[in-house]
């Protein structure tokens, strides 16, 4: 085979892949495509209709453009574990690609079921006692003894969707938060803490050692204090909260919250600076 012919066939993938990816997106309800750097992780924020991908000019890229389609159509806004919503994902972009035409590559399945034991393997790594008798399945996960296999409920857990993301003494994690902690461990590790915009959430998160490091545990707490306030003053409709996998890194995601970045920016620092008995004034120098 000749050269040019090679690229030709390459052309005409590339030109298939991205009509099917348009396709798809349209039918999964996103409003925003946002391309990424080949460095960066693709994903999706389902209450926004936005994901994050790099253009779909291979069979490779274009399964990932589905997967995160498949989040958005699956209103993915981390009411249900993050096993049982990668199974959801990984299971609505094969038949998507089906629907297409695609032959889902053998080595695209391999992988979608191996995240799906991850996620599983995490999720026990933290405790739970619970899993998903769907996802275990569909992925040859064996749980081990005392972890009971559960059937799905399509509704979200007690109190609601927004009452259970209340933080309560940081004692609910959220999947969510917990993969926002994990991007912020992995992108923003040279700042210390800070305030990120995300569309209509605003994310409080620090990589100060959560786990390690007991002063940043109470600076979590003491911001936790003043987020409550903030949630009755309705300038938050509610928030969740999550670490990153060593526990290294945090996140606070605040929904729909209309305080400023400035203020939310203060609030992170003066509580680090009052956990840490460093200073009290807020005037000061913000150094850690
Ligand atoms: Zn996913």
């Amino acid at each position: 085979m000749n050269i040019e012919k090679l690229r030709e066939g390459k052309r005409a993938m590339a030109d298939r892949c991205r009509a099917v990816a348009e396709a798809i997106v349209k039918e999964a309800g996103v409003k925003k495509v946002v391309e990424i750097k080949p460095s960066q992780r693709a994903h999706a924020h389902a209450t926004a209709r936005a994901i994050y991908v790099q253009p779909p000019t291979t069979r490779r890229r274009l399964t990932t453009v589905a997967h995160e389609c498949g989040h958005v159509a699956l209103n993915d806004d981390g009411r249900h574990r993050s096993h049982r919503q990668e199974y959801e994902a990984c299971v609505w972009s094969f038949e998507a690609l089906r629907r297409h035409g695609i032959a889902v590559p053998r080595k695209e399945v391999e992988s979608g079921k191996r995240y799906v034991r991850q996620k599983i393997d995490q999720a026990i790594r933290r405790g739970a006692k619970r899993i998903d008798r769907e996802a275990a399945r569909w992925c040859g996960y064996r749980l081990p003894a005392g972890v009971e296999a559960v059937r799905h409920s399509p509704l979200p857990p007690k109190g609601g969707r927004y009452a259970e993301r209340k933080i309560k003494g940081n004692e609910y994690f959220s999947p969510e938060a917990n993969e926002t902690a994990n991007y912020v461990h992995e992108h923003l590790m040279d700042q210390h803490r800070g305030v990120l915009v995300y569309g209509a959430e605003k994310i409080l998160y620090g990589n100060d050692g959560y786990q390690q490091d007991e002063r940043v545990r109470r600076e979590v707490k003491l911001l936790d204090e003043r987020l409550l306030e903030l949630l009755m003053q309705r300038r938050a409709t509610g928030s969740s909260f999550g670490v990153s996998d060593g526990g290294g890194s945090w996140a606070i995601v605040l929904h729909d919250c209309t305080a400023s970045v400035e203020e939310l920016n203060a609030m992170v620092w003066e509580a680090w600076l009052e956990a840490s008995g460093l200073k009290k004034d807020r005037n000061e120098q913000q150094e850690t």
